[in-house]
């Protein structure tokens, strides 16, 4: 099997390794992929984002099948291309993420499926906006309708704030406030039935103690010890499955991962959001413990065929980022990076990584990614750790915290 990577970042590069350790995968193909892709992977040039493109190289490197890492490039339609090229592609359609790339769309869609999650409203105008906070009260939970990277969401006690985010982002879902931890799982689907990965979890929050702005994620462990049992059946039967069937009574076959982000309210599990993708850093500690060939797995997701739910391995994954100086508001680029060679059971995959004159430079807020392995929690954590601490980059920060 022939396999092409759609995007650069650390979910990426876990992605492109995973395939690399499965034996029926003779070619793993990056674009535009990063130095680390580059160490595991072929690298092409290509805007990821445009459809016509990624199909086009597709076939010229006669790949089997394609497989897209960020929400951006499904939502510009790349998987829609990449099938009609005749090429299996694990990856929704443009349609179909639109649980991801509209909120009220996903609200709509868990309507329609009876799935348990927040009550909410879908507002245009001030006063409507006005009307929904004063409805569900503090905190207020106000959403941006579109993608945005995951800057979108404004929990708040202030009003203010809550009311000036609505206004700035036009169309906004607000809702009810969720209380209880976060958990996401990740289902793997092939347009008419799915299988569950297991459970994980990312800490948000730039600093320790969950204090801070929230980012694109600043560290995931998986298993979680402390979920209640039967917590991933439960999920697949009260929201995956209902929410690809809905989908798929849609016309919208929902081929690719089903990213169901979970708060463990007192009243049970409720979705606090959907992704059309892997998310990021959880995907980095799920593969590492995988046991299952990736390849294999994600084509069978692409043509319909998925069989049995994948396996892991015994023990404990943890993921640190390594993040810019200035992340989350204003990273600093460009600082020269060492110390990243692998040890036992722990290394690094580069997310915001370049090469200038033939140096690595770091190259966006999250610039690494170090996964640490282990047969517990503690000794997965200390591992990742250590390694994270012999990276050398100038204003590197991370938290301390992660899996703790
Ligand atoms: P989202 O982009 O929808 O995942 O939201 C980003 C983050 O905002 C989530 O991971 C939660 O921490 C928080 N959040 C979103 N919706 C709610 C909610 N209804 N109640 C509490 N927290 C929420």
């Amino acid at each position: 099997m022939r396999v092409l990577v759609i995007g650069s970042g650390g979910r990426e590069h876990a992605l492109c390794r995973s395939l690399g350790l499965d034996p029926q995968v003779v070619e793993v193909h990056g674009a535009p992929g990063n130095p680390g892709i580059g160490q595991v992977a072929q690298l092409h040039a290509v805007d990821p984002a445009d459809p016509q493109a990624v199909a086009g190289l597709a076939k010229r490197l006669g790949v089997d099948l394609v497989v897209v890492g960020p929400e951006a490039p499904l939502v510009a339609g790349v998987a829609d291309a990449v099938r009609e090229a005749g090429i299996a592609c694990f990856g929704p359609s443009r349609q179909a993420a639109m649980i991801e790339g509209s909120k009220a769309f996903a609200k709509e869609i868990m309507r329609a499926a009876g799935v348990p999650t927040a009550e909410a409203r879908v507002c245009e105008s001030a006063e409507e906006a006005a009307a929904a906070c004063a409805e569900f009260g503090a905190p207020y939970v106000v959403k941006d309708d579109g993608l945005a990277a995951g800057k979108g969401v404004v929990v708040t006690d202030d009003l203010e704030e809550a009311l000036r985010h609505a206004r700035a982002c036009g169309r906004v879902v607000i809702e009810e406030f969720l209380d209880g931890p976060e958990v996401s799982l990740f289902a793997l689907c092939d347009g008419s039935t799915a299988v569950p990965l297991q459970p994980a979890q990312d800490f948000k929050r730039a600093y320790d103690g969950d204090a801070g702005p929230n980012t694109g994620g600043m560290g995931a462990y998986t298993p979680l010890p402390w979920i209640p049992e039967g917590l991933t059946e439960q999920v697949m039967r009260e929201v995956v499955h209902p929410t690809i069937a809905e989908l798929a009574r849609r016309g919208l076959p929902y081929q690719g991962v089903l990213y169901v982000g979970l708060a463990l309210t007192a009243k049970g599990p409720k979705v606090v959001e959907f992704n059309a993708r892997f998310g990021d850093p959880e995907t980095q500690v799920l593969l590492d413990r995988l046991e299952t060939p990736l390849g294999g797995l994600l084509m069978a997701c692409a043509t319909g065929e998925l069989g049995l739910d994948p396996v892991f391995r015994p023990g404990s994954a943890v993921c640190v980022v390594v993040a810019a100086e200035g992340y989350p508001a204003a990273p600093v680029k460009g600082d020269a990076i060492t110390g990243l060679e692998p040890a036992a059971d722990a290394y690094v995959l580069h997310a915001g990584t370049t090469l200038r004159d033939g140096e690595l430079v770091s190259a966006g807020g999250r610039v690494l990614n170090v996964v640490g392995a282990g047969p517990d929690q503690e000794s997965a954590r200390a591992r990742a750790y250590e390694l994270a601490g012999r990276i050398r980059m100038r204003g590197a920060h991370y938290r301390t915290d992660i899996a703790r």
